[in-house]
């Protein structure tokens, strides 16, 4: 292994890329981001599954809007992926997301991509420029012949220039190819010309396991040589299985430690009923010590908590003085809030002894139906715009206004 290329350094929201920053593992959902409640449930999947930062598309103002409800709630930062509307990117910036990631290729008009830059810099929020051989400015591609390493990589660098034009530097740069070789000696040129943090990936790779083969070719050969900071598997397939991938290359290479308990906790919003980071830190210290085997979530309400983690073997959600214990998102007993993460470290013993099915059948029967009672008092009691979401909402109808 090389020593690793020295980088600056960015947030993506409370994940550091570059620098001496652990490289993340990044993914993207494949729900329609308007679809807010199937958006979470496979962003918790993702980070259960060792994602660090997810990226949904912004195709669209309900996505916008989408993305209004689904930040607050994801326990992972969000990026926004912009393809051709810039004033989606605009939108995307209002509903909350903590990077963007624009296409040069795609967004080609200076004013445009110098708007976005400049609110971005206002907001504090860093920008991929994601670089696709696929969908390359026409007039680089000309000028270099087709989709070579040096194209996409210029295409890189005018995108630079026209950030630099607005003081924004708060970057991060992919110049992905589908072509392994290409990919692999763009990036290298890359390293060569910027000290920005790349993001790697093989664009397109495909099905496992010729999409896994060839990621991890191309991926891997960078990371053995120090290039890259943080990385995404880009295949046909469930996207937890990108994660996976990404995080066991990385484990592969010494680059990330292997996980025990692998406890997933909600970032908590305007719905928390309990200190998350107080239950989740409790759970975290007596679920280690046990060393099981389990993905288990502490969610901070029980209106979503129990939904959003329903791939999570075992969750606590919070109620009013209460914790909803749950088993693969059914709801199994009600505790009271002392209890909550004694009967978590108690029902994680069970399962390991006695298997998911056998504690879905000993479930106390009457569990759902005081779960779903309490969730209704606690909508009605704390009403529906928690997160102050419809505001956001409505400034986003504005914003994306043709
Ligand atoms: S408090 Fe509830 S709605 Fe908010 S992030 Fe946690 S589980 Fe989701």
């Amino acid at each position: 292994m090389q020593p690793r290329r020295v980088t600056r350094q960015l947030h993506v929201g409370s994940v550091a890329v570059g620098g001496d920053a652990p490289i993340s593992v990044q993914s993207m959902t494949t729900t329609k981001t308007a679809d807010v409640d199937g958006t979470l449930a496979q962003i918790y999947a993702l980070a259960g599954a060792g994602c660090d930062i997810v990226r949904c598309t912004c195709n669209e103002e309900e996505a916008a809007e989408g993305l209004a409800q689904i930040v607050p709630r994801s326990p992972v930062p969000i990026v926004a992926d912009i393809h051709f509307q810039y004033k989606l990117a605009l939108a995307a910036i209002e509903a909350g997301v903590q990077a963007l990631r624009l296409n040069p290729g795609n967004i080609r008009k200076a004013d445009h991509i110098k708007t976005v830059a400049r609110e971005a810099r206002d907001r504090g929020l860093p920008i991929r420029i994601g670089v696709n051989a696929g969908s390359l400015d026409p007039d680089i591609a000309e000028r270099h012949g087709g989709a070579t390493p040096e194209a996409l990589v210029a295409s890189a660098v005018r995108e630079l220039d026209y950030f630099r034009e607005v003081d924004f530097d708060d970057v991060k740069i992919s110049v992905k190819a589908s072509n392994v070789t290409t990919m692999i000696d763009a990036y290298r040129l890359l390293a060569e010309t910027v000290d920005y943090p790349l993001h790697l990936g093989v664009t397109e790779a495909g099905p496992p396991p010729a999409g896994i083969v060839k990621s991890t070719a191309g991926i891997g050969t960078l990371l053995a040589e120090g290039i890259g900071d943080t990385i995404r598997y880009s295949l046909t397939a469930d996207p937890v299985e990108e994660a996976q991938a990404g995080r066991t290359l990385l484990e592969s290479l010494g680059l990330r430690e292997r996980k025990g308990v692998d406890l997933i906790a909600c970032p908590s919003c305007g719905r928390a009923e309990i200190d998350v980071i107080a239950v989740a830190n409790a759970a975290q210290h007596a679920l280690q010590a046990r060393n099981l085997p389990l993905q288990v979530a502490v969610m901070g309400c029980v209106v979503n908590g129990p939904g959003e983690a329903r791939g999570a073997d075992l969750g606590i959600a919070a109620g009013r003085g209460k914790g909803h214990l749950f088993v693969r998102g059914t709801v199994v007993r009600v505790v009271p809030e002392a209890e909550m993460v004694s009967a978590l470290v108690d029902e994680a013993e069970k399962i390991v002894e006695e298997g998911i099915e056998a504690r879905l059948a000993a479930a106390d029967v009457n569990a759902e139906a005081i779960a779903a009672a309490e969730r209704e008092q606690l909508v009605e009691l704390r009403g529906t715009n928690v997160n102050h979401s419809d505001e956001r909402i409505e400034r986003i109808r504005e914003i994306a206004q043709p």
